[in-house]
């Protein structure tokens, strides 16, 4: 041996190498054990706020939540000491566009049909450069979680003629961005055969990039296409996907005021293309009729209630109240940041509630609870993923939110629902965990460069906007 110490150094990597052994056969230590919280699960098992202590493993996921101290004997490799702070699941959007979060403030006198008719430069594919959507969608999905919104159902618009790669940048920042998301692939307007293989091969490439991430919900269908000029063939083709893949399929349904006679009449084209035979899920559902809302009920659709964005396009008060009980499962969401410009949950819960005990003159039409679990659970159910997040319980993931009512003060706490519902904003969020890992603090991403990633977007659409403006490309193609 040429070393002195070779023997020695011999032993030692042998040591070592039976130490990870006993690594790999020892179970993994629990990651995290949360004690002291004022625990708000929405559980339906678990009706009132509770001191208590939650143990999460080392794949993120809850493996006990009781009342009182945690037991001497539970331990795991990170403590967080709750005291004074409410923990609640995080936030869940059932309908959003993620990289509309570049295009707040935009068209503030106009509503639905005055967005779609200004198509310049966010719908048209030829002022997109490579990298753009990846920006785009990396400061949404950033600024998701920085509100406190831990799963979204992703509805990305697909401007015509955008080719597959920029597209697939939007997947690509969102699995990076670090919140679970359903991703609704927006079938592209081909031929059937052609459609499918484009389908096939985004299938294909999701699930390839992320490797089993569990960030990655599932696969569904977005409905491509705006309010008011869908065609049937191309319906029945994004039926058929659906169909064969077992997808749900999400769409755009009785959202503006002015298309509501034409979505009625499009009703009568969905049945006959198939669409109440798979999971469908309504973006908005506002203008409904007794038939379509019986009918929906009874093909198991469901909604999504999107109250700032409503607001925002003066489209119209969906009758919560009535869908609920006429037994339709209702989700909440933010519907993308140029119609919901402040992404705040805390903010469309009050819109919501508000808007809806101003129309029936009742204050108990809903409660603030009821509040919290349509934007949680509710919406969980209504995108299909209800078995893995949506309340704080043993054997789905620790997504939630530690919420600090003393910054900023509320004042005392008489009521933890009201005061969440009626008195916080997402500035009371103090740390967004995903998978018992914690991601933002005090609004500002653990993992990421915030002001590097708003940087990046400001200039790239600077860059967009003198694109558009550039004669030879403003009045080129479609
Ligand atoms: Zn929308």
């Amino acid at each position: 041996m040429k070393h002195p110490n070779m023997k020695l150094l011999l032993r030692l990597s042998t040591v070592a190498a039976a130490c990870s052994i006993l690594a790999t056969l020892a179970p993994a230590a629990p990651r995290l054990l949360v004690m002291n919280g004022l625990f708000a699960t929405m559980s339906e098992s678990r009706p009132d706020p509770f001191l208590g202590h939650m143990l999460v493993d080392e794949k993120g996921v809850i493996v006990s939540i009781g009342e009182g101290a945690p037991p001497a004997a539970m331990k795991a490799d990170q403590t967080l000491d709750a005291a004074g702070r409410i923990i609640m699941p995080g936030f869940i959007s059932g309908h959003s566009h993620i990289a509309a979060s570049v295009r707040r403030g935009r068209l503030p006198g106009m509503e639905l049909d005055g967005l779609i008719d200004n198509p310049v430069p966010f719908f048209r594919a030829e002022f997109y450069a490579a990298g753009d959507l990846h920006a785009f969608a990396l400061h949404g999905a950033l600024d998701y979680l920085r509100h406190g919104i831990t799963t979204y159902f992703e509805y990305p618009i697909r401007p015509r003629f955008l080719g597959e790669d920029l597209y697939r940048e939007m997947f690509a920042a969102e699995l990076q961005a670090g919140a679970r998301f359903v991703y609704g692939y927006n079938v592209p307007d081909l031929p059937p055969a052609e459609a499918r293989q484009a389908f096939l091969e985004f299938k294909a490439y999701a699930e390839q990039l992320a490797g089993g991430d569990p960030r990655y919900l599932r696969l569904a269908l977005a409905k491509t296409g705006h309010i008011g000029r869908w065609g049937h063939d191309f319906f029945a083709t994004e039926v058929a996907i659906a169909k064969e893949f077992g997808l749900d399929l999400q769409l755009h349904f009785l959202e503006s005021n002015r298309y509501q006679m034409q979505n009625r009449a499009d009703f009568t084209m969905m049945e006959q293309a198939g669409a109440l035979e798979v999971g469908l899920i309504y973006g908005h559902f506002i203008h409904h009729s007794q038939q379509i809302l019986d009918k929906s009920v009874a093909a198991g659709a469901r909604m999504i209630w999107n109250p700032l964005s409503n607001g925002r396009l003066a489209s119209g008060l969906a009758d919560v109240p009535k869908y609920l009980k006429a037994g339709m499962v209702v989700g909440m969401g933010l519907d993308g940041q140029s119609t919901a410009d402040l992404a705040d949950p805390f903010e469309n819960m009050r819109m919501g509630l508000y808007s809806l005990r101003m129309e029936y003159n009742d204050a108990s039409i809903l409660l603030p609870l009821d509040l919290l679990r349509l934007h949680t659970i509710g919406t969980a159910r209504a995108i299909g993923v209800a078995d893995r997040v949506g309340t704080l319980e043993p054997g789905k993931f620790a997504d939630f939110l530690l919420v600090d009512t003393m910054e900023p003060d509320t004042g005392p706490v008489h009521d933890v629902y009201a005061t969440l519902v009626f008195a916080c904003s997402s500035d009371n969020v103090d740390t967004v965990f995903v998978g018992g890992e914690p991601v933002v603090r005090r609004k500002q991403p653990l993992k990421f460069d915030a002001a590097a990633v708003a940087r990046e977007a400001h200039e790239r659409v600077a860059a967009m906007r003198k694109r558009s403006e550039t004669p030879a490309l403003a009045s080129g193609k479609p």
